[in-house]
């Protein structure tokens, strides 16, 4: 662990949290349409910790789904209110960036899905813009 910062991300009724140890390794910006629909936004902001800098409290249900690369994909979401604080995806631990409420968040380092993208929002040209999955060409590089 490089530092001790720690950070609460919660479900909007406040059960369900997960505690962040230290700096996320990466944060992942998706407007894919899946992303879409399971948050209601027009993206996601998925943040990437190892497991070991996470703990979660309270009770969470599951719901699966096979991501477009075919691996599954498990979200935990709070029974009571809904939100979907936290997932795996092929051994990646993500809280979702919005459950920690906090403006001075790091920010995205890479966007995925550039075309879903809503027309209003603007490119973040200072990072990889991949146009599909990470496994498409990136559009810029940082
Ligand atoms: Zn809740
Ligand atoms: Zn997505």
């Amino acid at each position: 662990m490089t530092n001790s910062i720690k950070r609460k991300a919660s479900c909007h009724c406040g059960q369900f949290v997960v505690a962040a140890m230290g700096d996320p390794l990466r944060v992942v910006i998706c407007y894919c349409e899946d992303c879409q629909r399971r948050t209601g936004s027009s993206y996601n902001l998925g943040v990437v910790f190892d497991e070991s800098q996470l703990r979660l409290k309270g009770e969470f249900n599951c719901y699966h789904r096979s991501g477009d690369l075919g691996l599954e994909i498990e979200y935990h979401f709070c029974p009571e209110c809904g939100s979907n604080v936290h997932w795996i995806y092929d051994g990646a631990h993500v809280v979702a960036g919005g459950c920690f409420a906090n403006s001075d968040f790091p920010k995205p380092t890479m966007a995925l899905y550039g075309k879903r993208k809503h027309n209003w929002l603007h490119p973040l040209t200072e990072i990889p813009n991949y146009p599909g999955s990470r496994n498409s060409k990136p559009e810029y590089d940082a």
